[in-house]
């Protein structure tokens, strides 16, 4: 491609997932293809006013096999690429791409130009595949700008004519186009006939340098509440050896039983230096702990409310505030902040 100032340049990054894949004539079954042909799978690429560089995993993953590990290996492809790109495509799984979103949205302090993940329920080698449609447009996104600055400056996701905050997102639909859903914030661009950008709702650019972490710390345990739930699971849990936060998937606006032993166990666990973070089952709204009998004992004893946060945002916050090696009570103030855009105060 010849090269042009004024174009844009948008680096697209391959980890795998079902956009990239074809299905065998012969077997039926469904395998990754040489990403090198990528255009000529989708030859409207050929056609765009963006410069395209694509580097591929030597190894294209299944997300659900994603792993901080790969989260910081493409974190330091961002970083090496910063200030040669306009903007970032991620093509991933979508089953763990809201984590991967989540996870990046931490990593890169002070991003001041677009990383979209994008991908696709069905392949690209298919007919109906939701995967041009959502490649294209994340591109045309990722490269879009005013005044020579780029428009979105912030992990997001774009699928299905929806671009939406990453760490606001979640999976909930695993056979419709329509995936992902942000329940507690409004879509940051729709593409119809044109993009609308929803300006109100995007991050300001900061004038930081981009700063990137790579540290992310999995130490953490997972407590999903049910009635009936036993001491004896929830002890398993808590008394986990090593872990250093729990995320406790409570009730309604933050809610758990009230009998004795639980509180007991939380106190132990809190007393130990864990750190608790509440947060719902729900799928909408949010934690406030004291608005019930059911939930002032958690604020009492020292649980953090994590307002509106998903699941995976919350756990993603954890792993990288973990990570940056902070005292328990900084940590606790950190999750109660919102530091990119994660929750609302
Ligand atoms: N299992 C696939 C993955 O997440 C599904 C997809 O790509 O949508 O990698």
């Amino acid at each position: 491609m010849k090269s042009n100032s004024k174009r844009s340049t948008v680096l697209l990054i391959y980890t795998g997932g079902t956009i990239g894949m074809m299905q065998d004539v012969v077997s039926g079954e469904l395998r990754p293809f040489d990403f090198k042909t990528l255009t000529q799978q989708i030859p409207e690429l050929k056609k765009f006013d963006i410069e395209l560089s694509s580097i591929a995993f030597a190894k294209p993953i299944d997300s659900s096999n994603m792993h901080p590990i790969v989260w910081i290996e493409l974190a330091k492809i961002i970083k090496d690429n910063y200030s040669k790109y306009d903007g970032f495509v991620i093509l991933h799984g979508s089953d763990t791409m809201s984590f991967t979103a989540s996870a990046l949205s931490f990593m890169l302090e002070n991003l001041n130009k677009p990383v979209i993940l994008t991908g696709s329920q069905l392949p690209i080698g298919i007919i109906r595949t939701d995967g041009k449609e959502n490649l294209i447009t994340a591109i045309e996104i990722a490269g879009s700008k005013l005044k020579g600055k780029p428009l979105v400056n912030e992990v997001s996701i774009y699928f299905e004519y929806k671009l939406l905050r990453g760490n606001r997102t979640f999976k909930y639909n695993s056979s419709h186009f329509d995936a992902f859903k942000s329940p507690n914030y409004p879509a940051l661009a729709e593409a119809g006939v044109n993009i609308q950008y929803n300006k109100s709702a995007l991050l300001k650019p900061g004038t930081k340098a981009l700063k990137v972490h790579t540290h992310m710390d999995n130490d953490i345990a997972v407590l999903k509440l049910f009635p009936g739930i036993s001491k004896k699971i929830t002890s398993a849990i808590i008394n986990t050896p090593g872990i250093k936060a729990i995320i406790l998937e409570t009730f309604g606006a933050g809610n758990t039983t009230t009998q004795e032993w639980f509180a007991a166990e939380l106190k132990k666990a809190i007393a130990k230096g864990i750190i608790i973070l509440n947060i719902t089952q729900c799928l909408e709204g949010r934690v406030i702990q004291g608005m019930y009998e059911t939930s002032s004992h958690l604020k009492k004893m020292g649980v953090v409310g994590g307002a509106d946060m998903t699941f995976e945002s919350a756990i993603t916050k954890l792993m990288f505030l973990l990570g940056q090696k902070l005292s328990s009570t900084q940590i606790k103030k950190q999750l109660l902040a919102n530091l990119r855009g994660e929750l609302t105060l």
